[in-house]
C-alpha cells in the first residue's frame, strides 16, 4: 500500500475540522480529508446560530441554561471554558470575514432559542452554518500548509500498542493509501446517516466510532442522542429538513391533531420531542403541526428565508398553514471520550466537534452550543498538538495490510458495531428512537 506523510491528518471538513486546521501555525503540514464534497458537512446545514457570552452578567444564566438542558450531567469545567472562550471565538470568526446580522447602527443582533433565558445567539439569516463554514473553507483552501482532499474516506487507524501513527484512507479513485502522521484529529461529526429519519447528511455514519470500538479507544455515552422535535414531515427518502427552534423562539406554536396546543414550545428539545411523541401515539399519527401566526409573510420571508422557502416547496405557508412536523435524529452528545484539549484514550489520536465527548453538553445539548463548542475545543486541540509536534518522529512501525474491505461491506460492519453498542447502552431509548436506515 502506498504511504504518504504529513505532520497532522484532520478527518472531516466541518466547523470542527476546519477550525482545527486553521489554528495550527503555518509551518505544520496538514492533510484534511472528507468523505464527500468539502461543503457537505452538518456544520454547513446549521440554521439557528451560534451562542456567545454577551456580557459578564450573562455568565451565570448561560451556564445554568447549559447545565439545565444537559440534565446537570455536564462537565462544569468544559462548560466554563466554552462560555469564557466564546467572545474570542466570535472575534476570530469575524476576523476571518464571517458576517453576522447587525442592526441599523452596525451593532450585532441576537436571537433566542428553546431553553435559553436570554437573547445570546448570533445568526446570519437562517443560514448561519453556511456562512461560517464557507468562510472557513475559503481560508483553509488558501493556506499553503493545508491540503484538502474531497471524496476521500478514512477506513482505519494505523495503530500499535495504543499509539496512533496515522490513518488508512480510500481516495476518490478507489485507491487505498496509508497516511503516516505525528497526530490524527477525528472531526467526522455524528451518526445521523445511519438513521431512517435524521437531519444529518447520509454520509455522516459515525465511522470514527466503529474504528474506536475495533481499536479499543474509549467511548462515552454513545447513546446520548438528541432527537430534534420539529423536522418537516415528508414521505420522501433522504435528509429531513429542520425547522429551527428559533422559529419557536419567534412565536411559532405546536398543535396536535385536534389543533390544540400541548406544550410550552420553548422547553428543551428532549422535553418537546417526548411531548410530540406522546401526541403522535395518542392520535396514532406520524406528525403534529407547527405554525407561525405571530409573523406576516414578509417578516417570515426576511427572518427565515430558507425555512419559509422549504415549507413553501412542500406546499405550506408557515405563517398561515399548519405545517406537519415530526421528530428526527439530530445530534450526538456522546462520542469518543476526550479531554478539553481533544486527547482521547489513544496516544496521538484526538477528537473534536460532534465526534468528541468532553462532557460539555451533558445528557442533552442546549440549542446553538454545538457550533461554538466545535470551534472552542478545536482551537485548544490544535494548540495542544502543535506544542508536542517537534518531539514526535514521522514513523510507522506497523506492517500494513495489502488492502481493506470495500463498500458496502465497510458501512455494514460499521452499522452493526454501532447498533450493538447503542442497544447495549440503552435498550429502551434504542427501541423508542433508533430506527436505522436500511440503505446504509
Ligand atoms: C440541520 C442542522 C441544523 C443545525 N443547526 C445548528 C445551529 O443552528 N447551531 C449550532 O450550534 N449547531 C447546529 N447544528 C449542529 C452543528 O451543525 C453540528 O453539530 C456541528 O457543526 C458539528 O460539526 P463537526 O465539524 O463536528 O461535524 P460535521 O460538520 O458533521 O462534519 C463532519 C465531517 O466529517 C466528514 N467525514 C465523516 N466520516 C468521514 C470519514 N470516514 N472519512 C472522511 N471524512 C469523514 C464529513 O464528510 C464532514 O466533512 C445543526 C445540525 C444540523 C444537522
Amino acid at each position: 500500500m502506498e504511504q504518504i506523510q504529513y505532520d497532522v491528518v484532520v478527518v472531516g471538513t466541518g466547523a470542527a475540522g476546519l477550525f482545527t486546521a486553521l489554528s495550527f501555525p503555518p509551518h505544520v503540514r496538514i492533510l484534511m480529508i472528507t468523505k464527500d464534497a468539502v461543503e457537505n458537512s452538518d456544520s454547513y446545514l446549521a440554521q439557528g446560530g451560534i451562542c456567545v457570552l454577551r456580557s459578564p452578567n450573562d455568565f451565570e444564566p448561560y451556564f445554568e441554561d447549559t447545565m439545565r438542558a444537559g440534565h446537570y450531567e455536564n462537565d462544569q469545567n468544559a462548560v466554563k471554558i466554552m462560555i469564557e472562550s466564546s467572545p474570542q471565538i466570535i472575534d476570530d470568526l469575524i476576523g476571518f470575514g464571517v458576517q453576522f446580522e447587525r442592526d441599523e447602527h452596525g451593532e450585532l443582533r441576537y436571537t433566542r432559542e428553546g431553553a435559553h433565558s436570554n437573547y445570546r445567539i448570533l445568526y446570519h439569516e437562517d443560514r448561519t452554518g453556511k456562512e461560517i463554514t464557507s468562510v472557513l473553507i475559503k481560508e483553509a483552501l488558501s493556506r499553503p500548509n493545508i491540503t484538502v482532499k474531497d471524496y476521500t474516506t478514512m477506513i482505519d487507524f494505523l495503530e500499535s500498542d495504543n499509539v496512533c501513527y496515522g490513518i488508512a484512507l480510500e481516495d476518490k479513485t478507489g485507491t487505498q493509501k496509508a497516511v503516516v502522521a505525528k497526530s490524527v484529529v477525528l472531526a467526522t461529526g455524528g451518526i445521523g446517516g445511519l438513521f431512517k429519519h435524521s437531519t444529518n447528511f447520509p454520509h455522516i455514519t459515525g465511522d470514527s466510532f466503529s474504528l474506536a470500538i475495533k481499536h479499543h479507544v474509549q467511548l462515552e455515552n454513545l447513546h446520548y442522542i438528541q432527537i430534534h422535535p420539529t423536522t418537516l414531515y415528508s414521505k420522501k427518502k433522504g435528509r429531513r429538513f429542520l425547522i429551527s427552534e428559533s422559529v419557536r423562539g419567534e412565536g411559532a406554536i405546536l398543535l396536535n391533531e385536534n389543533h390544540q396546543r400541548f406544550i410550552d414550545e420553548l422547553k428543551p428539545r428532549d422535553v418537546v420531542a417526548s411531548a410530540i411523541r406522546h401526541e403522535m401515539d395518542k392520535f396514532r399519527t406520524d406528525h403534529v403541526y407547527l405554525t407561525l401566526p405571530s409573523m406576516t409573510k414578509e417578516e417570515a420571508k426576511h427572518r427565515f428565508p430558507n425555512i419559509y422557502e422549504q415549507c413553501l416547496e412542500e406546499g405550506y405557508d408557515l405563517t398561515t398553514d399548519l405545517v406537519p412536523v415530526t421528530p428526527s435524529q439530530h445530534y450526538l452528545m456522546g462520542g469518543i471520550k476526550a479531554s478539553v484539549n481533544g486527547e482521547t484514550s489513544m496516544n496521538r489520536l484526538y477528537a473534536v466537534g460532534e465526534t468528541a465527548c468532553n462532557g460539555v453538553h451533558g445528557a442533552n445539548r442546549l440549542a446553538s452550543n454545538s457550533l461554538l463548542e466545535s470551534l472552542v475545543f478545536a482551537k485548544r486541540t490544535a494548540h495542544m498538538i502543535a506544542a508536542s509536534l517537534s518531539n514526535i518522529p514521522i514513523t510507522c512501525p506497523i506492517a500494513l495490510p495489502k488492502s481493506y474491505p470495500k463498500e458496502p461491506m465497510r458501512t455494514q460492519e460499521n452499522k452493526t458495531l454501532i447498533e450493538t453498542e447503542l442497544k447495549r447502552k440503552d435498550p429502551i431509548f434504542y427501541e423508542k428512537w433508533c430506527h436505522f436506515s436500511s440503505e446504509s
